[in-house]
């Protein structure tokens, strides 16, 4: 039998891809973007108790109601904004779902998203899924800036979204007020909906602010914007995440969400809440991950690997080019298996595959795991 494919052009995840060659290869993963260290204990702890006090059958759909609560009361202290918990939040199966959902719900055949590249993988495939038509803006190293000028002409009668994600993945490059400013104007007078991913709203460095689109009257009323637990808390493996967007917004994302993963783990959710009542748990986490990048910046001092700022998120780039001149996808393959350390390819981030040379290493790791692939990573003289 002929399996005719809807996305004939798509693999597998790169992220799928270079944690398991890393494996293969006894590789440290500075690959894939996820803490090597532990979710907290007392965290931890709260599942185990729920899961004991018997609270193992399925969540209501849109999440427990003391999760939303305490979600929309985080919001408030974060960005002083008053959000309905139960008609503008919904719990979701990490943030991936909820861009999926968003999507699904929102865009239809012929419709066309603005993405900004070097964009997360999972965007463009989502959206052709639905049929939708992706329309890329292209930034370039090392600045990224985005010329707002240039991105209005991308604009046209078809455009139903544009997604952003501040910091972006993988690049750490952060949205200014500037630039929410000339979001806000381009989109005023339109119906576009916002997609606003903001997994890392945590993990700002060097005295930035996060600028949530809530934050902004004129983006919120037209934004779903996507939080991930996982990254938040470090356990990208319970797969909890939120979406908060407008009652009309979050009617169509639970028509979808309802029929694509009903409810999320309840036990999970139940600590969650708790866990969230101390915002201590989350307002230090801009220190923990910028002495991490610091440390990895030290560490890799004297070797031929040029940083790029990191801004926000927990990725640093580098470029390669004083050693090698190879393509940064061959290039990485060969870091993970001969040198032992496993980094992400940038150019797999856009769709014309441009390759500047650089790649993506995460530094949400132990010291002694970043100590040790910075020496790996000094070792390598040009090839
Ligand atoms: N967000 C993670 C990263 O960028 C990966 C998530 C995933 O593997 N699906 O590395």
């Amino acid at each position: 039998m002929i399996v005719s494919s809807k996305l004939p052009g798509v693999g597998t995840t790169i992220f799928t891809v270079m944690s398991a060659l890393a494996q293969e290869h006894g590789a440290i993963n500075l690959a894939q973007g996820f803490p090597d260290f532990p979710s907290s204990q007392r965290l931890n702890e709260l599942v185990a108790h729920y899961m004991r006090q018997g609270y193992n059958q399925y969540a209501p759909m849109a999440g427990v109601p003391i999760l939303r609560q305490r979600i929309a009361e985080k919001i408030d202290g974060l960005y002083g904004v008053k959000i309905d918990p139960d008609k503008e939040i919904t719990i979701t199966c990490g943030a991936t779902e909820g861009i999926f959902t968003a999507i699904g719900a929102l865009v239809s055949p012929g419709d066309e998203v603005i993405i900004f590249e070097p964009a997360y993988d999972s965007y463009r495939p989502s959206i052709e899924l639905f049929g939708g038509m992706t329309k890329s803006f292209e930034l370039s190293a090392p600045d990224y800036t985005i010329d707002w000028d240039r991105l209005m002409r991308l604009i046209s009668m078809k455009t139903r979204m544009i997604i952003i994600n501040t910091p972006q993945n993988p690049i750490g490059k952060i949205l200014k007020p500037a630039d929410m400013q000339a979001l806000e104007k381009l989109v005023s007078s339109s119906d576009i909906i916002i997609l606003s991913d903001e997994v890392y709203e945590h993990m700002v460095y060097d005295g930035h602010e996060h600028q949530s689109v809530l934050r902004y009257p004129a983006l919120r009323e037209r934004a779903l914007a996507v939080y991930s637990f996982g990254k938040t808390f470090h356990n990208t493996g319970w797969r909890i995440g939120y979406c908060v967007a407008p009652p009309a917004l979050t009617a169509e994302f639970r028509k979808v969400h309802q029929f694509n993963v009903f409810s999320i783990n309840t036990p999970m959710q139940y600590a969650l809440a708790d866990f969230l009542e101390d915002p201590h748990e989350y307002l230090g986490l801009g220190t923990f991950f910028t002495h991490k990048r610091d440390f990895f910046l030290d560490a890799i001092e004297g070797s031929l690997f040029r940083p790029l700022l990191s801004e926000g998120s927990y990725f640093q780039l580098c470029d390669y080019s004083q050693i090698s001149t190879e393509p940064d996808v061959d290039f990485c393959r060969r870091l993970t298996m001969e040198y032992g350390v496993a980094a992400i390819p940038v150019s797999v981030f856009y769709h014309s595959k441009r390759d500047e040379k650089i790649i993506r290493f995460c530094f949400a790791k132990k010291e002694e795991t970043l100590e040790r692939a910075a020496k790996l990573l000094r070792e390598i003289g040009k090839i």
